[in-house]
């Protein structure tokens, strides 16, 4: 099918919104259109038990809470609800080099002054002699790597994001929803009609013969893309020459020991393990590059690796890296798996459906679907999801691992021009220069970099102009006031139990 011709767009108000599937993106764009336009809206959400989702995507990153926010939903319900445990940031282990770690944490690392990050000031500090571990200047980071975990009403102990089970999640959402006055339909759609005149869909028609018609249809069918891709055609863009990773085997095991307020990322010689801790259990799993390893191998490598026991029989997801050229075309919206994929390093998926979701909101279109409300749409889902790309991209490039024919292809490979400048900016200069509306900010980049091994080659000359007193007393006090505030922060698990302890799972 060709592109929809602006001429063609139907100006009919938009009431009925349907939106198809009903995993984590399905659901949580239920929530967000129910809360914020439930009154003016009929929203109808279909998925299929048979079907399924695809039960994986646990680990998340801090602006969850502007969803929270704006849903209102009660951290201590929501934690409960879905056996959530709280996360710092990421340990990264074998990434830079076998038996080298960093860990990429959501905190601020020092202070910084207008002209020049903290990495400068620490830089000239290093050149003569001062200071110590980048890392002590940052509490998520010294708190995360020493299982401690606080908040308060305010947020303002650290800052920090969930691990929580999936399927929990999409069920605490769905009933939200419902309360709002989403209707759920349960079955398999069978087939989407649309108007050959304007391209646009008109129903979908279910295996048991009912049809739900709409004005507007969210796809939220997963990596299929039923409405998006199999019935618009709309194209994907394939990023797999950055991203050589294609397979995931994901396995559920029972705890041992206490949840960690952080996921782990460990690095292997064809692709990297996750391991992310729950109240009642952990989720893991191994994303490779079929090209380096075979399905059955990295299954045996991801049993051998596991703590605690197996609770379900292990299973794979193929995917491939990448965005499909428009995310709204006509009357459909994707969001979630249905839009593109990017590897789950850096916990960014269910960000991208939250935008989405949100954006839809921002660009909603009450009095008829117009060109130009699609396009900002399309720009700016483009822009956001080629930053984390880069972002994700940066982990495999910047490495010294020379183990095996996976990193090598990682460390020679091309990669996008644009993170090319940066990387080049920054091990010439240290300087990090965010864009607009960028997801990931300077400190994350920074540590990254950092930890993958740049050492920049020169830093500001603003930092000169402090003596070796006043420099060494500046760090010193950051450090110090890390040091303070960690101690008065309860162990992870102590502060689950007097906080949000789930029940047992039934
Ligand atoms: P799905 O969960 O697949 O849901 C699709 C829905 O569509 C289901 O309800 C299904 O029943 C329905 N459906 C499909 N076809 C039909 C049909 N014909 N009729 C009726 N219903 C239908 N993201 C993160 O943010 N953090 C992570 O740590 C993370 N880890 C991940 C690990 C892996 C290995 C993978 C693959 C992804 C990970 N993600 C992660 C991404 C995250 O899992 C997804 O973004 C998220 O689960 C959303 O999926 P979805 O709702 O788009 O699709």
């Amino acid at each position: 099918m060709h592109p929809v011709q602006p001429s063609k767009l139907p100006g009919t108000p938009v009431k009925r919104v349907v939106i198809a599937g009903g995993g984590t993106a399905g659901w949580i764009t239920a929530a967000v259109l129910s809360k914020c336009l439930g009154q003016h809206l009929d929203i109808q959400l279909i998925e299929s038990e048979e079907i399924g989702t695809v039960g994986v995507g646990e680990a998340t990153i801090p602006l969850l809470m502007t969803l929270h926010d704006v849903l209102e939903i009660e951290e201590p319900e929501f934690v409960r609800a879905t056996q959530a445990t709280f996360k710092l940031g990421i340990s990264f282990e074998n990434w830079r080099d076998v038996k080298e770690n960093y860990f990429h944490s959501f905190g601020k690392t020092g202070t910084s002054h207008w002209s020049a990050g903290f990495q400068h000031f620490w830089l000239e500090a290093k050149e003569r002699g001062l200071g110590h571990d980048y890392g002590d200047y940052c509490l998520e980071l010294r708190a995360g790597l020493d299982n401690r975990f606080a908040t308060n009403e305010e947020r303002s102990v650290c800052n920090y994001a969930y691990h929580f089970d999936a399927t929990l999640y999409a069920r605490y959402l769905r009933k939200y929803s419902e309360a709002l006055g989403v209707q759920r339909i349960e079955g398999k759609i069978a087939k989407v009609h649309t108007d050959p005149t304007t391209g646009f869909i008109t129903g979908l028609a279910m295996e048991k013969g009912q049809l739900i018609e709409g004005d507007l249809f969210v796809d939220c069918t997963g990596i299929r893309s039923l409405l998006l891709s199999d019935t618009l055609g709309v194209e994907y863009e394939d990023w797999s020459h950055w991203l050589p990773c294609d397979t995931a085997v994901a396995v559920q095991t029972a705890s041992v020991g206490e949840p960690v307020p952080y996921t782990r990322s460990i690095a292997h010689p064809w692709g990297w393990q996750w391991r992310i801790p729950l109240q009642h259990r952990v989720g893991n799993g191994i994303v490779f590059s079929s090209k380096h390893i075979s399905p059955e191998e990295a299954k045996a490598a991801l049993l051998a690796n596991v703590q605690g026991e197996v609770l379900r029989e292990p299973r794979f997801i193929k995917f491939t890296p990448g965005q499909r050229k428009e995310v709204w075309r006509a009357n459909c919206v994707a969001i979630g798996l249905s839009s593109g994929f990017l590897e789950p390093l850096e916990s960014t998926s269910i960000h991208l459906i939250q935008k989405g979701a949100l954006r839809l909101v921002e660009l909603f279109p009450a009095n008829g679907i117009c060109q130009s409300d699609i396009d900002e749409y399309n720009l700016q889902a483009r822009n956001i999801i080629e930053d984390i790309r880069d972002f994700i991209i940066l982990h495999y490039k910047v490495t010294n691992r020379t183990d095996s024919p996976f990193w090598d292809y990682c460390r020679e490979m091309e990669i996008p021009k644009s993170l090319q400048h940066r990387i080049e900016q920054f091990r010439q200069t240290g300087r990090l220069v965010n864009r607009p509306g960028e997801l990931f900010g300077e400190n994350s980049w920074v540590q990254v970099m950092m930890g993958q091994g740049i050492t920049p080659k020169a830093h500001h000359p603003i930092t000169r102009n402090m003596s070796n007193e006043a420099l060494a007393d500046f760090l010193s006090e950051v450090r110090k006031d890390v040091a303070r505030k960690m101690v008065k922060m309860p162990k992870h698990q102590a502060f689950i139990n007097t906080y949000c302890k789930a029940e047992p799972p039934m």
